[in-house]
């Protein structure tokens, strides 16, 4: 029999799969002593269950009356009972935390009659209809679908009426008429009455959570985080506790370290007389945690030490939220908290250094992304006005961008190509793709527990909130600051979330620190030291080696200081460019041998000269060149151009330029519908004769010239787009016969392996035949992409990878994160029948997805030799490569 219902006692952190992360941690909470309400949860499973067939799985009612029971005998009273209800609450929580995506419902069990048994009982009036009209309301918007606004909007017409600048300037007889109102409102909105059964409210919350999954914001979030769609979430069931009894009663919501810095020491924001979201909402300021002190001191001393127990039992950061009910403690959640990369930096090195976890572990909690985060620039401070307004650095890096008042507008301008930023008094879930549209976030309310400041923290994007000399005016689409500046919509401003600054105007940046520390090897103390030193250990783990992929000396040197052991594409094409261009022309152009030979004689010491630049910079280190891969008609003029010049010129009476008439003649007949899958690669070299020889030629002397000048060049020779291994046969030959010539010639004996890339179904299917020929591999995984799937990216990205997106077709783009299923399997065909035909094979991936965290995982799981991505990348893959190294079997998270 499958079981849908857990106890907290039942549980622990290593079943979230089952009872997601909060209704485990509450488990684990539970085991720890620490004081959590009783509470039940009902498993993922039986949401799966119930979102698959839209009905309740058999037995999940009867598991959770059994349950209900026996939270009710420990209590001593009954869910709703008139003289004195007990009240649950009704939450939502997967696997990986979702914060604020999901539903919950409080106060499950007030009606008519127990409002006033709940005033009686708890001799506290003014409460028992604030629980009231928290229900009725979150009933009313989570489980029978009435807008939000319509409530906030009744509410702040009473608060206005009263004169009352906040909730807690309402009295009992307020209340109770919102109540009212709120009931009248679901009627017309819905046709139907809030339900006054407290069983029928706990079941039909509890399948609203459920569906909530489904939720357009839900799903929203979890294409961003890349969280499956499938995993569903559990729904906790837990006697409520109330912050909301008067001030020696709050709620609040704390860290174990800063989550902005990673710095230790406790953080956190108190509400008194609040319940739930409260705290996070920005409805009144909160208090830092250390004041709490002030109203409820034991209270605060029990919280100190739980979260002591806490971080020491997680081992990690760890945020959580807490209700104090008339000066009682009480847990009501924890996780390891999410943390700005700076943060996670710091804490790594921090614990480790503490001995509470090793440096291996510590390795796996930072990540290429967040290191990638770091390396983006920041404002450079000597050149900044005074600020026009400071806030909470609740998310740091640097934008600049226009100011936007609403989530549509953002999303509006930033799809137009324009970069900005949100400016809200506080954010809610529904402002998430007004959120990931904008560059930075900026709230004039909350702290840095807020929505806005946990939401941007989760993406990596920039956010100061609580700025609270800004008076946020969101229907007239301004701000205004203390000295009264208004600012209207669209005026650009610059927001420093490092340090919880809004500036006017956009102020420049500087490169940060990581990137100078990368760039010039200074190092000091704090995150880039903690930097330096996860790169080090990475270093000495990693199995796969990081090439960068550069075709200039100046690109090849930056690789190198950014720690990269050689390179492992090196395009030629870039050298066919500019003036070249010419010579290019006359090339394509030649009707004989003598003048193709004249125009490859030409190009060939301009090539050579950039090969030498290129082996100098990467002295010692291996230099992988590509043979030219692009269609030659890239390199002519555009078609319609010469095309309207030869119809003027005539038009005009005159004479075209024959050399115009002649290139016109040629890019008609190298036209081609496809040329992605066209004359290029290995074909070209197969039938433009001499253009092989040329390039090897200009690579060998430059290998010799590097050689006299006392150097220990590396080249190795790639050939692009083989299909079949006579292609690379012949080519080879070739090869060797210019190599063998240039040897000779010099007295300089020149070796370059000879390898291919594989980046066509064919060329991974008959790899073992290809490693006859071939004395390396290196995938070229966009290509391979492409021609796997049968779409060219630069056609099909725009047109419908949304699509596919949304649609779930793609968790991620199949060229950012390698399609490990598809294009994957190529690869892991490829490596072993490669290996086998020639054991040691050296192989390596030089598409771009060598710097994409997640796959640098797969490549080394593959048993590739190395990876190969832009300089700038090229830190990332170290971490990665060093992480996939240690967490082997684990699935590491590398966002
Ligand atoms: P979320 O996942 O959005 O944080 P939660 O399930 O944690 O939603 O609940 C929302 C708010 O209600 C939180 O502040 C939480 O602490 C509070 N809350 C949940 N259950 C209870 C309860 N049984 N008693 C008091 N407060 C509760
Ligand atoms: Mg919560
Ligand atoms: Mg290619």
């Amino acid at each position: 029999m499958v079981r849908y219902v857990y106890d907290f006692t039942e549980g622990g952190r290593d079943l979230a799969d089952l009872l997601g992360g909060k209704g485990a941690n509450l488990a684990e909470m539970t085991r720890l002593g620490l004081p959590v309400p009783l509470g039940f949860i009902v498993s993922t499973e039986a949401c799966r269950a119930f979102l698959a067939t839209g009905t309740e799985p058999g037995g999940m009612s009867e598991e959770i009356s059994r349950r209900l029971s026996a939270v009710e005998a420990d209590a001593g009273r009954r869910l709703g009972q008139p003289d004195h209800p007990l009240l649950v609450s009704v939450r939502s929580g997967a696997r990986f935390s979702m914060p604020g995506m999901m539903e919950t419902v409080l106060d499950i069990g007030l009606n008519d009659d127990s409002v006033l048994g709940l005033a009686k009982a708890s001799g506290n009036e003014r409460f028992a209809w604030d629980s009231y009209r928290r229900l009725v309301q979150m009933f009313g918007s989570t489980v029978m679908g009435v807008e939000g606004a319509l409530f906030d909007r009744i509410m702040t017409g009473l608060k206005e009426l009263r004169g009352a600048p906040d909730d807690l300037h309402l009295d009992a007889a307020d209340l109770a008429e919102l109540v009212e109102a709120y009931k009248q409102l679901i009627h017309e909105e819905t046709g139907d009455h809030f339900p006054q059964s407290p069983a029928e409210q706990l079941r039909r919350a509890i399948l609203a959570v459920f569906r909530s999954w489904n939720g357009e914001r839900a799903r929203l979030y979890r294409r961003r985080e890349h969280i499956p769609d499938d995993l569903g979430t559990a729904v906790t069931v837990q006697r409520m506790v109330y912050g909301n009894l008067g001030a020696d009663s709050g709620s609040g919501v704390a860290f174990t370290r800063d989550p902005a810095t990673g710095r230790p020491g406790l953080y956190g924001d108190y509400l008194p007389n609040a319940q739930g979201e409260d705290v996070v909402a920005g409805i009144r300021n909160t208090v830092p945690l250390a004041e709490l002190e002030r109203f409820a001191p034991d209270a605060h001393h029990q919280l100190r030490d739980h979260m002591v127990t806490l971080e020491r039992h997680y081992r990690d950061l760890c945020d959580i939220e807490f209700t104090i009910e008339r000066g009682k403690l009480w847990m009501l959640q924890t996780r390891v908290g999410k943390r700005t990369a700076e943060a996670a930096f710091t804490i790594a090195a921090e614990l480790a250094d503490e001995g509470v976890i090793t440096r291996e572990e510590g390795l796996t909690r930072v990540s290429g992304g967040g290191l990638a985060r770091l390396m983006f620039p920041r404002f450079d401070t000597s050149t900044i006005d005074e600020p026009l307004a400071n806030g909470i650095p609740a998310s740091p890096g640097a934008a600049v961008g226009a100011v936007v008042f609403d989530s549509a507008e953002a999303v509006r301008r930033a799809a137009a190509g324009e970069k900005v930023i949100l400016v809200r008094e506080e954010t809610t879930p529904d402002d998430l793709p007004g959120m990931v549209a904008a560059q930075a976030v900026l709230t004039s309310r909350g702290g840095k527990t807020s929505h806005a400041a946990v939401v941007a923290r989760g993406m990596g994007k920039v956010c100061v909130c609580g700025a609270e000399q800004l008076a946020v005016d969101t229907a007239s689409r301004r701000f205004t600051t203390g000295d009264g500046t208004i600012v209207e919509q669209g005026t650009v401003i610059s927001v420093d979330g490092s340090a919880g600054a809004v500036y006017a105007g956009a102020v420049p940046m500087t490169d940060s620190a990581v990137m100078r520390y990368l760039e010039t090897g200074e190092r000091p103390p704090g995150v880039v030291d903690t930097v330096a030193r996860a790169l080090e250990l990475a270093d000495g783990l990693r199995r796969l080696e990081v090439r960068a992929n550069a075709d200039t000396p100046a690109d090849a040197v930056r690789a190198r200081r950014f720690g990269a052991q050689g390179i492992g594409l090196c395009r030629t094409e870039h050298m066919f460019l500019g003036e070249r261009r010419k010579l290019v022309e006359e090339m394509i152009l030649a009707r004989d041998d003598g003048a193709r030979t004249r125009a490859l004689d030409a190009l060939l010491p301009l090539q050579q000269q950039d090969f030498v630049g290129i082996l100098e910079a990467m002295d010692g280190l291996p230099v992988t060149i590509r043979l030219l891969d692009p269609p030659l008609h890239e390199f002519l003029p555009d078609r319609t151009e010469l095309a309207v010049r030869i119809a003027a010129t005539e038009a005009r009476g005159e004479k075209p330029n024959p050399r115009d008439v002649e290139l016109l003649d040629a890019i008609r007949r190298m036209h081609e519908e496809n040329p992605m899958l066209g004359l290029r690669g290995v074909r070209l070299g197969l039938v433009v004769p001499g253009l092989v020889a040329m390039q090897v030629r200009a690579i060998a002397q430059a290998v010799v010239e590097r050689t006299r000048a006392g150097g220990a060049p590396q080249a190795e020779i790639m050939v692009p787009l083989v299909g079949d291994v006579t292609e690379l046969r012949l080519v080879r030959q070739e090869v060797e016969q210019v190599l063998a010539e240039v040897s000779d010639e010099s007295g300089v004996p020149v070796h370059c392996p000879v390898g291919t890339m594989i980046e066509l179904p064919r060329a991974a299917l008959t790899a073992g035949l290809i490693a006859e020929e071939a004395e390396f591999f290196s995938f070229g995984t966009n290509d391979l992409t492409q021609t796997t799937w049968g779409f060219s990216r630069d056609d099909v990205e725009a047109a419908f990878f949304s699509a596919y997106l949304d649609k779930g077709v793609f968790a991620a783009s199949p060229f950012e994160t390698i399609d490990r299923e598809g294009v994957g399997r190529l690869v892991e065909i490829a490596v072993a029948e490669g290996r086998a035909t020639r054991p040691g094979l050296k192989i390596g991936v030089c598409g771009e997805h060598g710097g994409d965290p997640d796959s640098v995982h797969f490549f080394h799981a593959s048993g590739l030799d190395y990876v190969s991505c832009s300089p700038f990348r090229v830190p990332a893959a170290r971490l990665e490569a060093g992480r996939a190294a240690c967490s082997e079997a684990t699935t590491s998270d590398t966002r």
